[in-house]
This record gives structure tokens, C-alpha cells and sequence, in this order.
């Protein structure tokens, strides 16, 4: 499958890890829009938050583990957003589910 983001989770694309573990790999996000931002995905192909289903959400409830790891090894005690875009009206780019991580800023709300 032609997925940026599957290539990135088997090493083929390289990326700015800050966490990798068996089913997750959280890395930096090529066009910061925050001081901190960080992008957490599964390592499975999960196309978008309309296709979590009971036999894979396991491993969405372990990326806000890893969110919640993430925020306190970064220091992120002033707060961050987690942002999940879903498909076209949500901005969603790249079709393998990503949660951003964004901290380090004021971020506005509500976001447009
Ligand atoms: P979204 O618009 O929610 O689908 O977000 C996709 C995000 O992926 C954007 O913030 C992009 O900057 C980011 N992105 C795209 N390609 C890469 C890459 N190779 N490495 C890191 N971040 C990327
Ligand atoms: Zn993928």
C-alpha cells in the first residue's frame, strides 16, 4: 500500500522518532505549526477516527498512554491539544490516522 505514514512506521521513509514501541511510533511533524509538534500514529493502517472499530481500538487508547508519557517526558506541564483531522471537511491529509501533539504555545480555540 502507496501510505506515507506505513512507510514511516516500517523504517522506509525516515522520520524525527521521539517514542517508538511495538504498535505506536510518535515523530516530529515536518511543518510545525506549534513550538512542539509532534504526530502519534498507529503502526497498523488505520485509514481514519470513521474506522475504529472494537478489534482495533486498542491501540488507540494506548497512543493517549503514550500522549500522556509524551507531555510529561517533554515537560509539557503548561498544557498541550491533541488534534485528530478526519477526512475532507476535517483537513485530514494523509489517510492513515494521526493524532497531533501540539504544545508550547497559546494555541486559539476555536480552531477554525
Ligand atoms: P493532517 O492534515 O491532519 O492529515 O496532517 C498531516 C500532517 O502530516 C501534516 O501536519 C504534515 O505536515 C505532516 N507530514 C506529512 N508528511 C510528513 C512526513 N514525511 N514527516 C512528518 N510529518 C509529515
Ligand atoms: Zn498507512
Amino acid at each position: 500500500m502507496d501510505c506515507i505514514f506505513c512507510k514511516i512506521a516500517n523504517g522506509e521513509i525516515p522520520s524525527k522518532k521521539v517514542y517508538e514501541d511495538d504498535t505506536v511510533i510518535a515523530f516530529y511533524d515536518l511543518e510545525p505549526q506549534a513550538p512542539t509538534h509532534i504526530l502519534v500514529i498507529p503502526k497498523q493502517h488505520i485509514t481514519s477516527a470513521a474506522d475504529i472499530t472494537s478489534e482495533n481500538s486498542a491501540v488507540i487508547a494506548h497512543i493517549y498512554e503514550v500522549i500522556a508519557k509524551l507531555s510529561k517526558d517533554l515537560k509539557l506541564e503548561n498544557g498541550f491539544r491533541v488534534v485528530n483531522n478526519c477526512g475532507e471537511d476535517g483537513g485530514q491529509t494523509v489517510m492513515h490516522i494521526h493524532f497531533h501533539l501540539m504544545a508550547g504555545r497559546k494555541l486559539a480555540w476555536p480552531a477554525g
